[in-house]
This record gives C-alpha cells, sequence and structure tokens, in this order.
C-alpha cells in the first residue's frame, strides 16, 4: 500500500483485495472507497503517507456499499466526523435495508475456478463476512460537481448494484470507476479493463449496459475498485470491457 498521485490532489492507493482514491484540497481530504473492515489502519496510514491527517477528511464517498468498499466507512465518520455520501439509488443498499450481494452459496459453487479459494480465505481474514452498512448515510446532491475537495462528480453506472456510482473528475482527465469497470482481480484469469465475474453482479445486462455511460466520460486514466490504474482512453477500455463479456459465453 503506497499511495500513488496521479494527477494534481489525486492519490490512488492500490491494494491486493481493493483500491481506493483519496483527493485533497489543501489539507481537506475526500476519501473514495474505504477498504475491507480489516483494512482501517491502511485507510488511515494512506492519508497521513500523503501528508494529510485524517481529522481533514471533509468527505467519505462511495462507490457502492459492498463490504471491501464501505469496510471503514462508519468508522471514518464515528472517528472523524466525516459525512458519508451516497447515491440516493444506493442509499437503501449502504443502510442495509436491502442486500445485493454475491452469497455464499454463490461462492462455493464458483470455489472451483482458479483463484476463487485465495481470494474467499483473503476476504474472511480482511472481516469481508461481517454484515456491514452506513449507519446514516447522506444522499449526495446529483447531479452535477459535488463540493468536496476534488470536485468531484457523481455518474450513476448501475447493474454491479443497482445504484453504483463512478466518479469523473473532468478536468483531470479521470475516473474512478468502483466495481463497474475493473482492471483486474484474483478470482478473474485476465488483466486489462474487464466486467468482475459475472455472479459478482447484480444484474449483469445493466452492468454492461452501464459501461456505454463510462465509455462517453472524456477520460484518459481509469482508476479501477479492483486491479491496477488504466492509462489510455477510457472509452476505449469500456469497450474493451464490452468485447469481453461479449466473447464469454
Ligand atoms: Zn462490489
Ligand atoms: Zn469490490
Amino acid at each position: 500500500m503506497k499511495p500513488v498521485e496521479i494527477a494534481d490532489g489525486v492519490f490512488f492507493v492500490h491494494t491486493e483485495m481493493v483500491n481506493w482514491v483519496l483527493l485533497t484540497d489543501g489539507d481537506a481530504v475526500t476519501v473514495i472507497d474505504t477498504g475491507y473492515p480489516g483494512q482501517r489502519g491502511e485507510v488511515e496510514e494512506s492519508i497521513r503517507a500523503i501528508g494529510r491527517d485524517p481529522h481533514g477528511i471533509e468527505a467519505v464517498l462511495i462507490t457502492h456499499a459492498h463490504v471491501d468498499h464501505i469496510g471503514s466507512a462508519q468508522y471514518l465518520a464515528d472517528t472523524y466526523g466525516a459525512p458519508v455520501l451516497v447515491h440516493p439509488d444506493e442509499d437503501a443498499h449502504a443502510r442495509r435495508d436491502c442486500h445485493e450481494v454475491a452469497t455464499p452459496w454463490d461462492v462455493l459453487g464458483n470455489i472451483w475456478r482458479p483463484g476463487v479459494l485465495p481470494w474467499a480465505i483473503k476476504l474472511i481474514r480482511l472481516g469481508g463476512t461481517a454484515k456491514y452498512g452506513i449507519d446514516s448515510p447522506t444522499a449526495m446532491p446529483v447531479p452535477g460537481a459535488l463540493t468536496c475537495p476534488g470536485a468531484p462528480v457523481p455518474v450513476l453506472a448501475p447493474g454491479h448494484t443497482s445504484g453504483h456510482t463512478i466518479y469523473h473528475l473532468p478536468d483531470r482527465g479521470v475516473v474512478i470507476s468502483g466495481d463497474a469497470l475493473i482492471t483486474g482481480h484474483l478470482t478473474s484469469p485476465v488483466s486489462g479493463p474487464q466486467l468482475l465475474p459475472q455472479w459478482f453482479d447484480h444484474d449483469r445486462g445493466t452492468a454492461t449496459e452501464s459501461l456505454r455511460i463510462i465509455g462517453e466520460l472524456d477520460a484518459d486514466i481509469l482508476l479501477p475498485g479492483h486491479g491496477p490504474i488504466h492509462r489510455g482512453s477510457v472509452t476505449e477500455a469500456a469497450a474493451t470491457a464490452r468485447e469481453r463479456v461479449a466473447a464469454t459465453p
């Protein structure tokens, strides 16, 4: 875990299991996604590593309410008073009024596939089986740029979950894509732009359609929820992922 400054005030934190992003404006920080519950210390450490203090967190944004993305969100809210902003369409999921996630049966049914068992063991170690939600998320104002550091523009890209949201930084040419478009995963045999294996998606058809939404954004840096940074046209990256979906039986 070492934050990498991708563009002015845009830091990508890539870990083996999941990524998050820090946006800065002076001492103030926006945190986009928060790792697994077991990565709380890493999230705080990443903020200190870029010379900021976690007390400077102005907002926590989430792409979607899966445990690997909200694992430290409630902790950051409780400890540092940071509001957790979610898209209105992801609000019920964040509160755990519903749960759109791969079940233990989905995992067991795919455990024979290469990479799934090691991934599941690491997930358990990082607290990924916890029934974990956000107590009082704040619905973010949409559409338009948010006023927190980095001025990210939330864009609804549903399918992986009903309210999955990506964040566009138009003046920096960056898209933070969460699980709507990734570049690698322990359970995936391929690297490069792709969707997660199908059993992770709440609605695969909608997730595939959302690649068109992502492809319309003007950007040449993709910061995914899983896998390394992708440099190059995000439009082409989304097209590559669509081709891979079409080629998968
Ligand atoms: Zn997810
Ligand atoms: Zn994820």
